[in-house]
């Protein structure tokens, strides 16, 4: 299993999702994706995926409430 974040600096919120969750969108990651601007990001496992939450900067950090990482 392996963990995504979305950092959404325009709501300064970066969230935390399980690699199944119906939010991750399944096309055009990373192209788009930039850790300044925000995106989706995935982890290999659920440690990195929270250390590169508290690296994102955003006020607010958040599981997500439909796949409850
Ligand atoms: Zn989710």
């Amino acid at each position: 299993m392996s963990y995504w974040i979305h950092i959404a600096r325009s709501i300064d919120r970066v969230t935390l999702h399980k690699d199944r969750c119906s939010e991750v969108p399944s096309t055009s990651i990373g192209s788009s994706s930039d850790f300044w601007e925000g995106g989706w990001f995935d982890y290999l496992d659920k440690e990195r995926a929270l250390a590169a939450m508290e690296q994102a900067g955003t006020t607010e950090q958040r599981r997500c409430p439909l796949c409850k990482a």
